[in-house]
């Protein structure tokens, strides 16, 4: 936890876990299909969740160019532009809130873009469009999403709060591409965003926006809104960042050049970060720095089909080597308990009696042998032929389960996880598997689906709707 998140867990504003930061880019809040959609992904969240939004797409660009047109004189050019957003998030308004809430938002919405337009005629007035003055003019335009998503999520009967970002992202003085404070922000964002969290609230903030510790508003650069979420979800120590856009998330190639293109289902920072420098459109890793160096797992996903699970993006260390995981039941674990030490002629024997029977895993100790064989016969036969060597038992209606991923055995970290991840489940016998390519576990045989099912889901988390059949199909239980 960093100070400042102490500081507001000492403030009795503890981090609340498995907090979800999840970011709407502009096309996911462009109209109100738009918007609906996003409402219902908010909705059917039942984990604490804090919302940051990009302006609806295409306002940032057109506050941009009204301020150009006001500083080169074409002052009524530039409010007509204006008078367009305004237009435009009035009509949205119209069809998303019912009356009090729309006459509230309405007149926020005035007094914001009469502001804009003062700055306007005094960019006009000057001749000059300072990056102070653009960051001032274009933050018009996550304040205005963000505060028409927060009330469309009212209007729906979720429990939403705007939070002026300004107030919670704190920067330096670099107009037009602050840098955070990141102490002095997370400080405000215990202090802020988790009490509304703690009451079981939904913050909603704008992206890309910011404000100097005096005030003065600014912004984190174009596209910086992925930024402010990583941000918050670091600020808050969040268990999951969403970046929700148009698309299903990084693909193996474009799709619009190649109909093949699969999406990645889990890729790592770094790889991330090389296929962004290749032209990958999506987002540019290095804005989720602050939620990748905390671990937080990040998701880039599809508003317009939330049911595709999308891309995890996870830092190097972590990335799940994990690329599978089997069961196959009917498993007899056979006990020799040898009679003497063993030597290799006793080994020999032992061998030789399961001879005809295939064997899954063999471990010794100085006074057994274990084999693991799907023959029931196996059991018997060894009895017979070992008869003076040792004492032959047999337990029926074992599992294997296998995780697949390279050199997973000698990964301690995982194997810990896999561990975890079954407890409460009796695992017999455990080792690295051919290759260390994969890891063996042996179950009782009706713990098998519910052991890959845990697992699977640890490795392959759903991050909204999972589905345990296809799951469990795709994870070869057999
Ligand atoms: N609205 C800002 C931009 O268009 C920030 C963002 O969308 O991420 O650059
Ligand atoms: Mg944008």
């Amino acid at each position: 936890m960093s100070k400042a998140a102490e500081k507001g867990a000492q403030g009795g504003q503890g981090r609340l876990s498995g907090t979800v930061v999840l970011k709407f880019g502009g096309t996911s809040v462009e109209d109100s299909d738009a918007l609906r959609r996003v409402v219902r992904i908010v909705a059917q969240r039942n984990q604490p969740v804090v919302v940051v939004v990009s302006a609806l797409a295409g306002v940032t660009d057109q506050l941009l160019s009204a301020g150009e047109q006001a500083a080169s004189g074409r002052l009524s050019a530039a409010k007509a532009s204006l008078h367009a957003i305004q237009e435009r998030h009035s009509r949205l308004a119209g069809e998303l809130l019912p009356k009090t809430a729309g006459e509230a938002f309405q007149s926020y919405l005035r007094s914001e873009c009469e502001e804009a337009e003062k700055v306007l005629q005094g960019v006009a007035a000057l001749g000059e469009f300072s990056k102070r003055t653009s960051d001032r003019l274009v933050g018009k335009g996550e304040l205005l999403s963000s505060r028409l998503l927060a009330d469309a999520l009212r209007a729906q009967g979720s429990n939403a709060a705007w939070v002026d970002a300004r107030e919670c992202m704190v920067t330096d003085e670099a107009h037009g591409c602050a840098a955070p404070l990141r102490e002095e922000t997370d400080l405000r964002l215990c202090q802020q965003v988790s009490p509304l969290l703690a009451s079981r609230q939904v913050p909603v903030l704008g992206g890309f926006i910011g404000a100097t510790v005096e005030g003065t508003p600014t912004t984190l650069g174009r596209g910086g809104s992925d930024f402010s979420a990583a941000l918050v979800a670091a600020g808050l120590d969040a268990g999951a960042l969403e970046i929700w856009t148009d698309v299903d998330g990084i693909m193996t190639a474009d799709p619009r050049l190649c109909p093949d293109a699969r999406l990645i289902p889990s890729i790592s920072f770094a790889e991330a970060a090389e296929l962004a420098h290749a032209g990958a459109k999506v987002l540019h890793p290095a804005t989720l720095l602050p939620a990748t160096e905390k671990n937080i797992p990040v998701y880039v996903r599809n508003s317009r089909r939330p049911q595709s699970r999308g891309t995890r993006i996870v830092p190097e260390g972590v990335q799940p080597a994990v690329r599978a995981i089997t069961a196959k039941r009917g498993v007899v674990i056979v006990e020799a308990r040898l009679r003497r030490q063993a030597d290799a002629q006793t080994l020999s024997q032992v061998l030789q009696a399961c001879e005809g029977h295939s064997l899954h895993l063999c471990s010794l100790s100085r006074h057994s042998v274990v084999l693991l064989t799907d023959s029931k016969q196996a059991v018997r036969q060894m009895q017979r032929a070992l008869e003076d060597v040792a004492e032959v038992q047999g337990e029926n209606h074992k599992a294997i389960v296998r995780v697949f991923g390279d050199r997973i055995g000698r990964r301690t970290q995982l194997v810990g996880q896999i561990f975890q991840a079954l407890s409460g489940i009796e695992v017999r016998l455990s080792c690295p598997g051919e290759g260390e390519r994969n890891l063996t576990l042996v179950v009782d045989e009706d713990q098998a689906a519910e052991s890959v099912r845990r697992l699977h889901r640890l490795f392959f988390p759903a991050a909204a709707t999972g589905q345990p059949e296809k799951e469990l199909s795709q994870a070869g239980v057999q």
